[in-house]
């Protein structure tokens, strides 16, 4: 009995779940649905230079929208010319373009300015542990991700890729990456 009355409710629960899913393509509810799984998507896309940092961590996406199939993402760039964000873009378009519902991804850059107050913390614990890169914050000294010293010395203002400066440790000698803001 008590089987049966439960079989009853799951399946007029369904009917109203589908009778939802039918209204809410219709009112516009599956959209706010499909905008955050377009920012789950893009939790699996990693900055390019950071395996493991992905670019909502990175704080590079200003919006994510969806409308008839079609999503829109705003992408902030760190800095202009940096060759990463092709790749990133590219990522973009297959993670999100993969998703059910998606037909076409457009990847627009937003006039946002990025700096590095915009990420996670997650993101600024990854950099200083894996990669010895230290965030440099506006107005605040940047510390040593080694020893942990306000030491910094800049050595040169063009690191690897041209959102980091090169840094030397004053108090441990540890050369340092600093991801400017
Ligand atoms: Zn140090």
């Amino acid at each position: 009995m008590e089987s049966g009355l439960s079989l009853a409710l799951s399946a007029e629960h369904e009917r109203a779940e589908t009778a939802d899913r039918r209204v809410g393509s219709v009112t516009g509810n599956v959209r706010t649905v499909l905008a955050i799984d377009v920012i789950d998507a893009l939790r699996g896309v990693d900055d390019p230079e950071y395996p493991g940092v992905s670019v909502v961590d990175m704080g590079m996406i200003a919006s994510a929208e969806v409308a008839d199939r079609r999503a829109t993402v705003e992408l902030i760039t760190t800095f202009s010319g940096c060759p990463a964000h092709d790749v990133i873009t590219t990522d973009i378009v297959a993670a999100v373009g993969a998703l059910d519902g998606i037909d076409h991804v457009e990847v627009r850059r937003s006039t946002e300015r990025w700096d590095t107050a915009r990420l996670s913390d997650h993101a600024r614990a990854v950099m200083t542990r894996e990669f010895t890169v230290s965030v440099a914050l506006p107005g605040k000294p940047t510390e040593c991700p080694r020893c942990g010293a306000a030491a910094l010395v800049e050595q040169s203002p063009f690191g690897p890729a041209r959102c980091r400066a090169v840094h030397r440790c004053g108090a441990c000698g540890e050369v340092v990456e600093v991801l400017r803001s």
